[in-house]
């Protein structure tokens, strides 16, 4: 069920129907937006039908049909834009997010981080916690790999994010990066979702290795139910019988996601791909898809990594690519500018 607010209603009375429902058992979520925004509720109570409509501020129910109901764009048609520092994801321009697939030492991330900012990427990546596929390779420097990120982060004025792997963790790593990002193994891990929904800080969800859209945008809502908003969508390719690329990027799950969901879309090429020479090329693509960004492995010496080198670019092709991120996001503006002036 869905509450249109009266785009005149006040703070109060939003706040009095919004316990009124609660009270009664209705689960409602407030979304802000266009007007006064809307009040989606999660499970209706049948006994309260008639009162809907009634209620301070409501100017009309409706069904809600989205199994999305808080991710799906029926209750929220504008675009969801989180600002992470300086930074909005979602918003016209595209972000570039970029470091070493792990923290491997305060050196080695300095270095990246120097590479990020030189090449004008935004956000500073960096695994502390890797889950990797071999228990016997490399897994992280943990605790001291957050607040290696975290310093070199400030240091050179990047927002930071890393990925968490349990929900006990979710507090630790919330106090040391800007964005948590939930890994592809753990995309249905529900009480890690629960668990970084309610820390409040922006979550970057990346899709399973053989999710459906489907599932990737219900795990969405694990997260948004807590209340927190701020959800980033990540497509990183998904398992085929194609074996020339490390996964197969799915672009359509971009285009089909923005016109789904209101929440901002970006992109994996490197583990989409894992060939540093698509990495550009699909970087430029998932532009032109609609994506509001791209998420990209860099290394500043990828032969000495202890994890996914070979994906990793250099400062010249991590230039090249935020130089054609943003042309195309240019030429993605224009071409809709275009056809609003054409209507
Ligand atoms: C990563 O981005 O560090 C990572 C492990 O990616 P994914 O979860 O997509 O495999
Ligand atoms: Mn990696």
């Amino acid at each position: 069920m869905l509450l249109h607010l009266h785009p005149q209603s006040t703070e109060e009375d939003i706040r009095e129907t919004l316990s009124w429902l609660a009270a009664h058992n209705n689960e409602p979520v407030y979304l802000p937006g266009a007007g006064s925004g809307r009040i989606v509720l999660l499970a209706p109570n049948p006994d309260c039908r008639e009162q809907f409509g009634l209620l301070p501020g409501v100017c009309k129910a409706t069904p809600l049909f989205s199994p999305y109901k808080l991710a799906g764009r029926e209750s929220c048609p504008d675009d969801t834009i989180i600002t992470v520092g300086r930074i909005q994801i979602g918003g016209g321009e595209p972000v570039v997010m970029a470091g070493p697939c792990a923290v491997e030492s305060r050196e080695q991330t300095r270095l990246a981080a120097q590479m990020a900012k030189e090449a004008g990427a935004q956000i500073l990546r960096g695994g502390a916690y890797k889950p990797r596929t071999s228990p016997y390779t490399f897994q992280g420097l943990g605790r001291a790999g957050l607040e290696i990120l975290a310093e070199v982060g400030r240091e050179l004025g990047l927002p930071t994010i890393t990925e968490v792997i349990t929900p006990e963790d979710v507090p630790e790593v919330a106090q040391y990066v800007d964005v948590l990002q939930i890994g592809a193994r753990n995309m249905q891990n529900f009480a890690l979702l629960s668990a970084a929904g309610e820390s409040g800080k922006p979550v970057m969800l990346k899709r399973g290795l053989a999710a459906t859209i489907e599932e990737w945008l219900l795990a969405a809502e694990y997260i948004l139910r807590t209340g927190n908003r701020q959800v980033i969508l990540c497509e990183r390719g998904i398992r085929t019988f194609e074996p020339a690329t490390r996964n197969t990027l799915d672009l359509s799950a971009v285009a089909l996601a923005r016109a789904l969901t209101h929440l901002p879309v970006v992109v994996d090429p490197s583990h989409g791909t894992g060939r540093p020479e698509l990495i550009i090329p699909m970087a430029r693509a998932a532009i032109a898809a609609g994506a509001h960004g791209v998420m990209v492995e860099i290394h500043p010496d990828p032969c000495s990594a202890k994890c996914d080198g070979s994906q990793a670019l250099n400062l010249a092709e991590l230039k090249t690519l935020v130089y054609e991120v943003n042309a195309t996001g240019k030429l993605m503006a224009s071409l809709a500018t275009e056809r609003m002036e054409k209507r």
